[in-house]
């Protein structure tokens, strides 16, 4: 598993070549910096999303079916492929539920750490250090009822559970 520092600076980096300074974080934009294509489609439903890179385009293609946070966070997921694991100018990521549940199945530990590390790119894309702690200044609590959990997660277009991980990774106590 690569250092979660170093995939935080990557998150933070492309943010600033964005632009991007507040929330929600407008993830197509990334993608346009990035030089990769977003394209809804309508995909099975235990498939998130994919990537193709080749030479000459880079596409990520979401499931048009899915609410839109989940979209928002496949799409910084790919954009995570994108950003820490595509060599060569070619690859190609395909995003199942089975990949992530089935963390025992030896033959995919390699896929697993990728998928961990996409998952905490996305996760640093979508929820930056300097914009969640600047809103939790606004919310002035230390302590996250559900409510605020609600509220928070609305304001940076990202599911409560994804909210509560990343809160957690900046230690931040969260209630039930
Ligand atoms: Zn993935």
């Amino acid at each position: 598993m690569m250092n979660p520092g170093r995939v935080e600076a990557k998150a933070r980096k492309i943010l600033d070549q964005s632009g991007i300074t507040f929330a929600p974080v407008d993830v197509e934009l990334v993608a346009k910096t990035l030089g990769v294509e977003i394209k809804f489609d309508d995909l099975d439903d235990d498939v998130s999303g994919f990537l193709s890179v080749d030479p000459s385009r880079s596409v990520a293609v979401i499931n048009e079916n899915h609410h839109p946070n989940r979209q928002r966070f496949t799409i910084a997921h790919e954009l995570g492929h994108y950003v820490l694991h595509v060599e060569a100018d070619e690859g190609l990521f395909i995003d199942k539920k089975y990949i992530v549940h089935h963390r025992d199945h030896r033959s995919s530990l390699g896929t697993i750490d990728k998928e961990r590390e996409a998952n905490l790119f996305a996760s640093s894309l979508l929820m930056p250090k300097a914009i969640v702690q600047s809103l939790l200044d606004d919310f002035r609590v230390d302590f996250f009822d559900e409510f605020e959990t609600h509220s928070l997660a609305k304001r940076l277009g990202v599911s409560e559970q994804a909210l509560g991980f990343r809160l957690a990774r900046l230690g931040y106590e969260v209630g039930e």
